[in-house]
């Protein structure tokens, strides 16, 4: 199944010059969404991962089934704020804008396995901060999964040290 014939590529949006790669489309047709986290989840099979983490709102989408899969928990990054209890909290630069993202500090105990989930790798701001928190938690990033990854931006060069799977690239 080619995923880029339910992914929609919106010109112009949030602003002017960007290229939006629209994934809800493809998560409306069930087919190819389930296919989506049946091959991300495989990905993560051998790794012997005990915890899914991933950043709000699309890390979710991609996060949560792979983890269910999995038979896994799933932790949620979230925005500065959302969170009810104690949380960690690290800044970040986006591909457009600049914001915080916070983790609940008792949600992984040190030294367990974690794959990090998200929709997209753009600059990879988001994701660099998702992995500084897992790390300072104790927490051992054993794989990162993208359903998109955009490689003209060069965001896997903040990710040498990691093992990272894309299902579909630009
Ligand atoms: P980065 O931090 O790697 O620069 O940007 C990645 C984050 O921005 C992801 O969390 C993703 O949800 C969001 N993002 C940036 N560009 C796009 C895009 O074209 N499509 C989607 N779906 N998300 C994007």
């Amino acid at each position: 199944m080619d995923f880029k014939d339910y992914i929609t590529v919106v010109s112009d949006f949030p602003k002017e010059g960007i290229r939006f790669k629209d994934i809800t489309t493809l998560m409306e047709n069930g087919e190819a969404y389930k296919k989506a986290v049946d091959e991300m989840a495989d990905f993560a099979k051998e790794k012997d991962i005990d915890v899914v983490v991933g950043p709000e709102a699309r890390g979710f989408v991609v996060g949560c089934p792979i983890a269910y899969s999995l038979g896994i928990g799933f932790v949620p990054v979230r925005k500065a704020g959302k969170l009810p209890r104690e949380v960690l909290e690290v800044d970040y630069g986006l591909e457009y804008g600049k914001d915080s993202l916070n983790i609940h500090k008792d949600a992984i105990k040190p030294g367990q396995k974690v794959l990090i989930t998200d929709d997209l790798l753009a600059t990879g701001g988001t994701i660099e901060a998702t992995i500084k928190m897992v790390e300072e938690l104790g927490g051992v990033v054993a794989g990162i999964v993208f359903m998109i990854e955009l490689t003209y931006l060069d965001g896997r060069d903040k990710l040498k040290n990691y093992d990272v799977f894309s299902l579909v690239t630009y």
